[in-house]
This record gives structure tokens, C-alpha cells and sequence, in this order.
């Protein structure tokens, strides 16, 4: 797994390659090899053996991508912070005797170094980047809500400055090569087929007497006193972003502050302590949970099914959308719409889109112009026969969409698989009459495409599993984190959703006020409140949609809601689109309509009820989507409960730390949560 030899010039190299993985990562087993291995260069390098080293990575595109996340689980079911601070101190210790070498070590850095990656990187004399596009540098522990644990608070501010170290380290964001030369995280960027040997040649230059070419700080991290002005503004920003909900970015300035003018090894110690609180506490326990989940749902039947070239149908909102960023995950798109406008329209989303890559440095403009051009838009069917998966985002009406798949099974070889983007239709409806209903699947998208990460994709009753891998392929490719479920009305994210939101309406109905209730759900931590959310999805379209489902579960009750919402359809209050929903926009006021329509279908407007109780709102609303829930786990429409988590973290913004919808319930405990625990977590 970590391999030393020593050359003939005196160089060590110390390699990274553990067998059987895609990735290295540090696990305990690699942590206790990499301490044998320092300790036989620290003999070696007393006996002059050795003149210096060089770390590098035998994987492709990974140097080190970071610590075993599936350890944090374990340390956190022991739920002591004592002995999770110890296991940091304890990496800690390893890395500081690679620090303590008295050698040049060099890092070459060919890919992914992140987190204990980054650490051990830091704990280098020097570190070189390749410049190939998969290097990615950071220490992204926050978003684990927790702070880097093997160093990573104290070395990296001391290397590159507080305030850069800050950003990093609070917004867990990565970095490339060249941006990471520019902020000093590296000292060189290579060409990268030769970082490894690069590696080497630096720690013999250094060994010579050489000097490193480091990036100067920041202005205002070197000059001293303004750097409490940096501690404050970082402060600010994280209370604003976090509203207290986040421990683990309030630590992390801790740490850091704390390290400042101390020696190195008082703040490893303050690192180590703030972080065991954190390994066992809820919100990363939480946050861990997602992200295997996550990880688990990206990697899902990765091995079977690979598509190159994509057809898409339809060039509006979706189907342009679908169409930008599958052509950025490097698939060829035929992209077909009846009207010439709608597909300049569509190839004005794709231009964005790559426009938008390389002015954030994802990738080199050329780079963005190749994947650009990897759309081909058509008002014909030219090229589908080439097509491995079409996906169409046509409008919303089964007839339509039957003669588009009659359409696309004559166009398109047996083996092709058609998508559907649909979200209210049934899949089984869609594929009555095909050719091919073996072939059929649903892959639903999220508006705006390019932003959401979530795909749901669903399996008709004819469904085939290969249908079902291709278009877990085409999620893969595009990025985004895919869930399978069954044709089930609303699939996992609006069959939850839509209950809820009617809720809110029936709430509302009931004389409460829309802007408590909305005040209510964005402390509990959605992202918006229910009536706000409405008018983002329009009314016309949320009533299309609570129709569908009330007319497949007629035993839900919400007549007067849903009267409601036609009520405010047919009077023009269609939301954000039309400048007035429950919302007057921009002035974000209640619509003064609201009440006179409340009247006409059948609600209270006596005021009663106007005010409820923030938590009560909470409980009542986020119970009702746990019924919702509970009834696709038990009516097997879904495999898991992590899935539905996972779904609702990723498609309607439910709180992550909270660990996602069901995992909420468990650990809120109660009726339904103790309901929840012993029906679906065992
Ligand atoms: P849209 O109206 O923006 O785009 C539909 C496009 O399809 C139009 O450009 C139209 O010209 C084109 N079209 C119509 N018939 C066609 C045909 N026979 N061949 C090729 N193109 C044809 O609609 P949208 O919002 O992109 O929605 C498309 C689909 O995606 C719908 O099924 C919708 O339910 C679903 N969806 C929408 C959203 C959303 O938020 N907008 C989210 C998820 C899923």
C-alpha cells in the first residue's frame, strides 16, 4: 500500500498505491505502515543515507483523497469525544514526525489531495502540483462538520497566511494546481507525466542547498495587526451562513485563532480537542451519513452500462439544461426541439453553461468549447440513430409523449433506451404501446438542471434492468446523484413534497398566517418556507401537480387547499413568474388578495389561528411528510429509508444536518419516531 525505496542519488521515494482501490486514502492501516516506513528513514537519515524524499501516489488522478470517512462511524458510535480527540492526536503524532525529518520532503501531487491528503502534504518541507485537470486541493472537513484533525488548522494558516487559510479551511472549497501555486499551497506546478520524478528532483535540489519559491501572503495577513479585522469578518460571515446550526466552522476558527503566535504544538493540541466533540456529535454524524449515502447512490451499478452519446427531445428550461451538462460531462448530445427558437434557446443554456465552467476555472476554455461543441441541435431526427439513451423533456402531456416515443423507437436502434423527464406521468402510461416498454424508464431531473444535484430514476413494472444502469450511467456522467424508485405518483421528492406543501396551504386555510409558517420551516432549516417554495414552482404547475396526487391518493384529505391553489391559478397569482403567488414580488409582501380567495374556498379568515407556534408548525408539517415516507418504504416503492433521505437532502433542500427526513423522525423519537426506528432502521 505505501511503498519506500531509496535510489542511488540518496532520494527516497515514498509511494502510495493501495491495491485493489480506485483511491488511496489514510486508513488506520495505511497510518501505522506510513509510521513504520517514517521510522525507517529516520534511521536512514541518521546514518546519511538518505538525503531527502518525495511522496507521491501510484493511482491516477489521486494522490491522497483524504481520511477513511467510514472510520468517522465508528467513532462516533463509541460517542466518547475523549478518545476521538486522542485517535486525531495520535495522526497527528505521525505527521509530525514526517515534519520532523531532518531531510527536504517533497509532495508530488497528481490528483485528488484532500483533507488528511492535504495534511500529510502540509507536513512536507515542500509540495509541487502536476497540472493535469484532476488535481484538486483542500481540506473539505466542514462540510463532514468537522475541522481538518491531523494538522490542518495550524500548518496551512502558517504556511499561506490566517486569511487564506480561513477560506479555505470554512468553505472547504478545492483548489487546482495554478490556484493553488497562486495562494502558495503548492510551490510548483509541473507538466504531469513526469510529477513524480519532478518530486524527486525538487527534494534533491533542496538537499543541494536549494531554496523553495514560495507565493507571498496576503497583504493583510502580513501585516499583523489587521489580522484581528480577518478573525472578524470571517466570524461574521460564518453566524451569517451557519445561524449557530454548524459547529463545526465556529471551531475551526477556534483552532485557528488559537494557533496564532503559540508554538506549533499548542495548537495541535487545541486542534485535537476541539475536534472530538465534533467526531461524536449529531450534526456530523449526520453529515457523514449523507455523504455515504451519497457516495453509495453516485457509484451504484458503475460498472455495467456505459453511455456515449445522448439524444434529447424538447429544448426548453429541462431539456436545454439536460442537454449543458451532460455535453460538460463530455456525453455527444443530439438535441431536438419542433421550434428553431426554442433550440437557439436551448444552445444559449449550453454556451452559458460552459462559459460559466471555464470563467470558474473547472476547466481550460478550450477545454469548455470542446464540450460545448459536443451539442448538436436539430429540428429533425438526424443522428438518433446513433443515440444510446434519449431522454425527452417535451411538455407535460401524455399523448405527446407516447407519439415523441413512437417517434424515437422508429429513429433509434432496439438497444437505445427512452428516458422521461416526466413529472407527474406515469411511466407505465408513457410506455403503454411502445415497441420496446422494456426499454422505458423515467429520469427525472430538478429545475435548474445545472444546479440540482439529485436525478430520480424510476422504474416502470416492464422496466428492464439494463434500462435502468444506462440511465444510472447518464446520471454518473452528469454529476448528479441518482435514486431509484418505483412508478409511484410524485416518484420520491413531489409525492413527499406535495403533501407538505398542502399542509402549509391547509394551515393557511385554517386562518394561519403564510409568513409565520414560513418563518417556522426556514428555522427549522429548510431553505425556504412552503408558501415561498410555491411560488417558485408556480401555482398553475403545483395545482397540476397535488391534482394528480390527490386523484392517486383520494383518501389525503386537502380539498380546501387544493381549491385554494386553483382558486389562485385562475385569478392570475401564479407565483414568482407573474409577480404575485401568496407573495407580491419583488416587495416579497402577502399578496392582499390572499384572504378574499382563502373565503371563496372555504377557509377561515377570522384570524384565528394566525400566529401558531413555530415548533407546532415544524412538528406538523415535517409529520406529514414522514407519513408520506413511512408509506413508500412499507409499500416497497422505495429500498430504503437512506434513500428517501438522501432524496429529500438532495431534491428539496431538507436539512443535511438533521440528517435527512427519517433519520430526523428516529432521533426525534416520539410516536412516529419510534415508529420509524422499529419499522425501517432495525
Ligand atoms: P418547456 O415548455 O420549457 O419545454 C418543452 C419544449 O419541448 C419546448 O421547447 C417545445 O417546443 C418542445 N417540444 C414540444 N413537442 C416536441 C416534440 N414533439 N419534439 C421535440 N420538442 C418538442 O418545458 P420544461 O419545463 O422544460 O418541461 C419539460 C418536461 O420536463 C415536462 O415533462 C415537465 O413536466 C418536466 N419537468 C419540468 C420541470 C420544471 O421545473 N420545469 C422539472 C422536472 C421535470
Amino acid at each position: 500500500m505505501i511503498d519506500l525505496s531509496i535510489g542511488p542519488d540518496g532520494i527516497a521515494e515514498l509511494r502510495f498505491d493501495t491495491p485493489g482501490e480506485k483511491v488511496n486514502i489514510l486508513t488506520e492501516a495505511s497510518l501505522a505502515r506510513l509510521s513504520g516506513l517514517l521510522g525507517e528513514l529516520e534511521r536512514a537519515a541518521a546514518a546519511g543515507t538518505v538525503k531527502g524524499a518525495a511522496l507521491t501516489s501510484g493511482k491516477k488522478g489521486v494522490f491522497l483523497a483524504g481520511a477513511d470517512v467510514k472510520a468517522f462511524v465508528t467513532v462516533a458510535a463509541a460517542g466518547d469525544p475523549a478518545a476521538a480527540s486522542a485517535k486525531a492526536a495520535e495522526g497527528q503524532r505521525i505527521f509530525s514526525r514526517l515534519a520532523a525529518l531532518p531531510i527536504p520532503t517533497v509532495a508530488g501531487i497528481n490528483g485528488a489531495c484532500l483533507g488528511g491528503g492535504l495534511e500529510l502534504a502540509l507536513a512536507c518541507v515542500s509540495r509541487i502540483a502536476s497540472d493535469a485537470r484532476e488535481v484538486s486541493i483542500g481540506l473539505p472537513e466542514v462540510r463532514l462538520g468537522l475541522i481538518p484533525g491531523w494538522g490542518g488548522t495550524q500548518r496551512l494558516p502558517r504556511l499561506i497566511g490566517p486569511g487564506r487559510a480561513l477560506d479555505l479551511i470554512l468553505t472547504g472549497r478545492t483548489l487546482d494546481g495554478r490556484r493553488a501555486r497562486k495562494l502558495g499551497v503548492v510551490d510548483a506546478v509541473v507538466p504531469a507525466e513526469g510529477i513524480a520524478l519532478a518530486a524527486r528532483r525538487e527534494a534533491a535540489r533542496l538537499a543541494a542547498g536549494g531554496r523553495v519559491r514560495r507565493a507571498p501572503w496576503d497583504r493583510l495577513d502580513r501585516l499583523a495587526p489587521l489580522r484581528p479585522l480577518v478573525f472578524a469578518a470571517a466570524r461574521r460571515r460564518v453566524l451569517a451562513q451557519t445561524a449557530g446550526r454548524y459547529p463545526a466552522p465556529r471551531a475551526a476558527l477556534e483552532a485557528v485563532s488559537y494557533g496564532l503566535g503559540r508554538p506549533l504544538e499548542e495548537g495541535l493540541r487545541r486542534e485535537a480537542e476541539l475536534i472530538g466533540p465534533l467526531l461524536v456529535g449529531d450534526v456530523s454524524r449526520h453529515l457523514v451519513q449523507i455523504f455515504l449515502s451519497s457516495r453509495a447512490a453516485a457509484s451504484a451499478g458503475a460498472a455495467a452500462a456505459d453511455v456515449r452519446r445522448l439524444g434529447v427531445l424538447g429544448a426548453g428550461t429541462m431539456g436545454g439544461g439536460i442537454a449543458a451538462v451532460a455535453a460538460m460531462g463530455g456525453l455527444s448530445v443530439r438535441l431536438k426541439d419542433v421550434s428553431a427558437e426554442a433550440l437557439a434557446r436551448g444552445m444559449r443554456q449550453v454556451r452559458a453553461l460552459s462559459s460559466a465552467a471555464a470563467r470558474r476555472g473547472r476547466m481550460p476554455r478550450h477545454e469548455a468549447d470542446r464540450r460545448e461543441a459536443l451539442v448538436a441541435p436539430a429540428t429533425d431526427m438526424t443522428g438518433f440513430a446513433s443515440c444510446d439513451l434519449v431522454v425527452e423533456a417535451v411538455v407535460e402531456d401524455l399523448e405527446v409523449k407516447r407519439r415523441v416515443l413512437a417517434e424515437v423507437e422508429r429513429a433509434t436502434p432496439p438497444a437505445c433506451v427512452f428516458a422521461t423527464n416526466t413529472s407527474s406521468l406515469s411511466v407505465a402510461a408513457i410506455a403503454e404501446g411502445a415497441a420496446r416498454p422494456g426499454r422505458v424508464v423515467g429520469l427525472h431531473f430538478f429545475n435548474p438542471v445545472e444546479k440540482m444535484p439529485l436525478v430520480e430514476i424510476v422504474r416502470g413494472p416492464a422496466t428492464e434492468d439494463a434500462a435502468v444502469e444506462a440511465a444510472l450511467a447518464v446520471a454518473r456522467r452528469m454529476g448528479k446523484t441518482p435514486v431509484v424508485v418505483r412508478d409511484t405518483p410524485g416518484f420520491i421528492v413531489n409525492r413527499i413534497l406535495m403533501p407538505y406543501l398542502g399542509g402549509a396551504v391547509e394551515l393557511l386555510a385554517g386562518g394561519a398566517d403564510p409568513v409565520a409558517v414560513d418563518r417556522a420551516m426556514t428555522s427549522f432549516g429548510m431553505p425556504m418556507g412552503p408558501f415561498a417554495l410555491l411560488d417558485q414552482i408556480g401555482l398553475d404547475v403545483a395545482a397540476h401537480v397535488a391534482g394528480v396526487l390527490a386523484a392517486a391518493f383520494p383518501d389525503r384529505g386537502g380539498e380546501t387547499g387544493l381549491k385554494l391553489l386553483h382558486g389562485m391559478a385562475q385569478a392570475g397569482l401564479l407565483g414568482m413568474k407573474a409577480g404575485k403567488g401568496f407573495y407580491r414580488y419583488p416587495s416579497r409582501k402577502p399578496s392582499p388578495e390572499l384572504k378574499a380567495l382563502v373565503a371563496a374556498a372555504g377557509g377561515r379568515t377570522d384570524g384565528a389561528g394566525g400566529a401558531p407556534e413555530p415548533a407546532a408548525v415544524a412538528d406538523r408539517l415535517v409529520g406529514v411528510m414522514v407519513q408520506e415516507a413511512a408509506r413508500l418504504l412499507e409499500e416497497g416503492s422505495v429500498d430504503r429509508p437512506e434513500t428517501i433521505d438522501l432524496a429529500m437532502v438532495m431534491g428539496a433542500g431538507f436539512p443535511p444536518w438533521r440528517g435527512g427526513l427519517l433519520r430526523h423522525a428516529d432521533a426525534r423519537g416520539g410516536r412516529e419516531g419510534s415508529h420509524v426506528r422499529r419499522r425501517f432502521y432495525g
